[in-house]
């Protein structure tokens, strides 16, 4: 019986074992391919489904690094999502390519290696599994299979910062957010097709904060130029920023856009990171074909496999630390933020009092602020960790601080119209409202 059993154990590893080949992988097949990196290499592969899709099928996250099932203190969370418009399909493929190679070189290629020490990475090769399985014909260009089994465009689902959203939130998304809100995620793309640039935030904007070029703005906009540039440069193509409908014509300078100064757009993913999950994320777009023929999937993963390990490695830009009180216990809920770059969202310490900050390599003051006792800021020249794969550290210590700050929930309505006044800009908005979210501390 054993023996039987250890017999069609191999043959169903066998797909596996012998490589993973370029083609589309429908949702059993990833599955199966799933299963078989987390039985082949239990110590560094997790498998776990972080909901359903309409139809009920899981959304899969394989997870790698040293202790894949859970955060250790000090090594960031990073993840790449696949897929979520389902007719958008090299990403799929793509992040299937990059677990096989991410445990092939494990211990064989002293990066990669350092990288899953001091890592743990999130890959969902399908975020709309649905949507995949109901493109039946491989199409270049727009399809039905976009959209999840309820019609709904998922990379407009999210709450919004800038306006009401009004939409039904989809299982889908449920799923994301809930993800997104038990795991201190740090940064993150969302790889999409029908276009070859990198875009990053904000997809919306409200009226007031648009520059004469249509340009949002984040507070954060060299940090994001900065992760864009890093995925364009080290693809084969992407940094020439040529469009798609009118080839020789360059598009995009050196294939990043902001995402706003693209097209707007309400209810995206990338924006929703940023704001209410402590989340620097960008948008991919891989190719030109949505859904392109298989023959065309070796030069994909070629074109692309530098940028994914390289965008990987920015996970380790900027400065993070803890907050302790005086007896040495973390403080959950501090907020840690950079001065000048407040967010709308105050970014807070998590329940192991920890804080992470993209921030390229420069001087800066970082403030931490718990109630009751005066916040604490330090001055610092942040050196460049991305070398090392390790963030500089730097903890703060508030000895006479007592009590353990409530949760703050920061609203899912849109944040920039909480003023009814018209004539404001974000940058106005952030004293009030981190005044208001102090005063919910206490
Ligand atoms: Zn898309």
């Amino acid at each position: 019986m054993r023996a039987v059993a250890a017999m069609l154990r191999l043959v169903l590893l066998v797909p596996w074992a012998a490589g993973l080949n370029f083609t589309y992988h429908h949702q059993l097949e990833m599955e199966t391919f799933l299963r078989g990196v987390e039985e082949q290499h239990p110590g560094l592969a997790h498998l776990h489904s972080v909901g359903r899709s309409v139809r009920g099928r899981n959304l899969w996250v394989l997870v790698l690094g040293r202790c894949p099932t859970k955060h250790r203190i000090g090594i960031p969370e990073f993840k790449y999502i696949a897929n979520m418009h389902g007719d958008e399909t090299v990403g799929r493929e793509l992040l299937l390519h990059l677990i096989q190679f991410l445990v092939d070189k494990d211990q064989q290629d002293p990066v990669i290696t350092k990288l899953l020490d001091n890592t743990r990475i999130h890959i969902m090769p399908s975020m709309n599994p649905d949507g995949f399985e109901a493109t039946k014909i491989p199409n270049c260009f727009f399809s039905k299979g976009r959209y999840n089994m309820n019609h709904k465009d998922l990379n407009r689902n999210f709450p919004d910062v800038f306006e009401s959203n009004g939409v039904q939130t989809q299982p889908e998304t449920e799923a994301v957010m809930k993800w997104i809100q038990n795991e201190t995620f740090v940064l993150s793309a969302n790889l999409h097709g029908g276009a070859l640039v990198a875009s990053y935030p904000f997809d919306n904007s409200y009226s007031d904060t648009v520059t004469t070029e249509r340009y949002s703005a984040t507070q954060d906009d060299d940090v994001f130029k900065y992760l864009a540039k890093s995925y364009a440069s080290h693809h084969a193509t992407m940094s020439r920023g040529i469009s798609c409908s009118t080839p020789n014509v360059e598009s995009f300078p050196g294939g990043i856009t902001n995402g706003y100064a693209w097209y707007p757009l309400k209810g995206g993913m990338q924006d929703y990171n940023y704001v209410w999950g402590q989340c620097f994320e960008i948008t991919l777009e891989l190719s030109c074909c949505k859904y392109p023929p298989e023959g065309k999937l070796k030069q994909f993963w070629n074109d692309n496999r530098a940028s994914l390990i390289e965008y990987i490695k920015q996970v380790h830009l900027g400065v993070k630390g803890q907050v302790f009180d005086g007896s040495g216990k973390p403080i959950p809920n501090a907020i840690v933020e950079a001065e000048g770059r407040q967010h709308v969202c105050p970014y807070k310490t998590n329940k192991h009092g920890e804080y992470y900050l993209l921030l390229l390599p420069g001087k800066y003051k970082i403030n931490a602020t718990v109630p009751g006792v005066p916040s604490k800021l330090k001055q610092l020249d942040i050196p460049d960790g991305t070398a090392n794969l390790s963030a500089f550290r730097l903890d703060f210590t508030f000895p006479d601080f007592i009590q353990t700050p409530k949760e703050l929930l920061c609203p899912t309505e849109p944040l920039y119209q909480i003023s009814s006044s018209t004539a404001f800009r974000p940058t106005l908005l952030l004293l009030p409202l981190t005044t208001l979210l102090h005063a919910v501390l206490e």
